[in-house]
């Protein structure tokens, strides 16, 4: 039986793209919710942002935003991607279809998403948003929040009755779980960092490159990827060794910078006039892939998006998912009907296994991006994968796809496609050309494999 409903306020750590989208949902159950933020309002400083940043939105991503009716406002400023497209050194093309005809990922502005959930939360009088608030010290015994604003100068104090903790990687609020007995937490960085540059609009405010595409530059160890924006422009990402013979400790002046370029990416170079500039003057990133446990401390305190699971950004999933801990803790508040200390419990039950299988994936994805995507047989073996998934729709939805186009568990969808993949294994040797699969050997074993799968399920 389900108790009275616990309706006192809420307090969210950090207005990034999953704590505006956290308070949305908490409001429109009837809690008051007060948001603390370090930064400025950026929809103050916003008029002054420098580059346009862009992000990989998909299904589950969507879904979230649906759940609090602002899927079609977002919809109207993203741009879809339906493939990858891959450029060789010498410039030429190939394509990937991401899913079936018409399914895309979209490429929608960081700073335009955060600023229109923030507007929103502006028209909801039970949200009350405070900038410029950092917080530096959680008690979580105490329910007690050290504050510093950073345009004043103050420090305050302030209590808590439930704590959501949506502050990021660097996270505070789990700063403060860590301290407490027996808490599980590691963090691991790449030996790679990424660097942000742009390919400019071309004179007449045209795209230079396929529009309604994800534009990949893989080079082995290293890759160049550049999404569309509104203006025309591509926001591109270099991620790239920390140290090495192509390396970001290399490329020490501008003439090296250049030379560099011209020879990897020479189709890119021509529409990058401030490459140089660009490259030696943004900060190169760094990636990197944290792990704790538990996400709960009684049923005060939660941890959602990447205060609890930042993950490595080559599945385009760290905002999908923490969006999606929005929705699946909105999905269990209706369920246990503010039963904190049960909804708490089963969220992260759910949650950590599909969290650290998204973790794996998004890894796994980099080696995918950067090196198996310049080989054709890993292209041909994609192409063969889309056949199977055709011929047999409910057995078989090739991995990309539970992950961005589904709302399959990512633990579930890590399992699966590691039995695609085996199965891809047994086949693979059998197929030179994508006729090959229409062969009745061919036909066969896939039938025979299919039933195994039946078996299975
Ligand atoms: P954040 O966006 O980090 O927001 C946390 C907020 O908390 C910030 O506003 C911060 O100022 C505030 N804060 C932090 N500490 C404090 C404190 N002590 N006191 C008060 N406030 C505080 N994801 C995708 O789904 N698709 C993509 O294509 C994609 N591409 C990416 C590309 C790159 C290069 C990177 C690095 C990440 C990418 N991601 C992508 C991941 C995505 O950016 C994150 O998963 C997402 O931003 C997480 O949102 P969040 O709200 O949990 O954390």
């Amino acid at each position: 039986t389900a108790t009275a409903p616990d309706l006192s306020p809420c307090t969210i750590m950090g207005a990034g793209l999953v704590g505006s989208l956290l308070a949305l949902y908490l409001a429109r159950r009837g809690h008051v919710v007060d948001v603390y933020e370090r930064r400025a309002d950026p929809r103050l400083s916003g008029a002054v942002e420098g580059r346009s940043i862009n992000l990989a939105l998909s299904d589950r991503g969507w879904r979230a935003l649906e759940g609090v009716g602002i899927s079609e406002q977002v919809r109207e400023v993203a741009i879809p991607m339906y493939r990858r497209v891959m450029h060789d050194q010498q410039g030429r093309l190939t394509h990937q279809p991401y899913g079936r005809e018409n399914q895309a990922i979209y490429s929608v502005s960081r700073g335009g998403l955060n600023r229109t959930l923030l507007n929103l939360t502006e028209a909801d009088p039970r949200i009350r948003m405070h900038f410029n608030e950092h917080c530096q010290h959680v008690d979580l015994r105490a329910r007690r929040l050290e504050m510093h604003n950073t345009l004043t100068d103050q420090e305050q104090t302030l209590p808590f009755r439930r704590l959501f903790g949506a502050d990021g990687a660097y996270s505070a609020v789990r700063g403060a779980m860590q301290k407490t007995d027996r808490y599980e937490f590691s963090q691991s960085y790449l030996e790679y960092g990424y660097k942000e540059l742009t390919i400019e609009a071309g004179p007449n405010g045209e795209w230079q490159l396929e529009k309604n595409a994800l534009h990949i530059w893989p080079r082995g160890q290293y890759m160049m990827i550049a999404l569309p924006n509104l203006d025309g422009s591509f926001n591109c990402t270099l991620f790239f060794p920390y140290e090495g013979q192509e390396s970001f400790t290399a490329l020490e002046t501008p003439t090296q910078v250049a030379a560099f370029f011209q020879e990897r990416f020479p189709d890119a170079m021509p529409f990058m006039p401030d490459l140089v500039e660009e490259f030696i003057q943004n900060p190169t990133g760094s990636l990197i892939t944290v792990r704790c446990f538990p996400w709960t401390h009684k049923d005060e305190v939660v941890l959602l998006g990447d205060a609890s699971h930042a993950i490595v950004p080559f599945y385009g999933q760290g905002m999908n998912s923490g969006f999606e801990d929005c929705s699946v803790l909105d999905a269990l508040l209706n369920q246990y009907g503010e039963d904190w200390h049960t909804v708490f419990s089963e969220f992260q039950r759910q949650r950590k296994p599909n969290a650290d299988a998204m973790a794996d994936l998004a890894i796994y994805n980099f080696e995918e991006m950067r090196d198996r995507v310049a080989n054709p047989r890993f292209l041909l073996q994609k192409k063969i994968e889309s056949k199977i998934s055709a011929q047999y729709p409910d057995q078989w939805l090739p991995l990309y796809s539970q992950v961005t186009f589904s709302a399959t568990p990512y633990a579930d969808a890590w399992a699966n496609g590691q039995r695609q993949e085996s199965i891809m294994q047994r086949l693979m040797p059998h197929i030179h050309t994508e006729a090959d699969y229409d062969l009745p050997a061919v036909q066969e074993m896939v039938r025979q494999e299919m039933e195994k799968i039946d078996a299975l399920s």
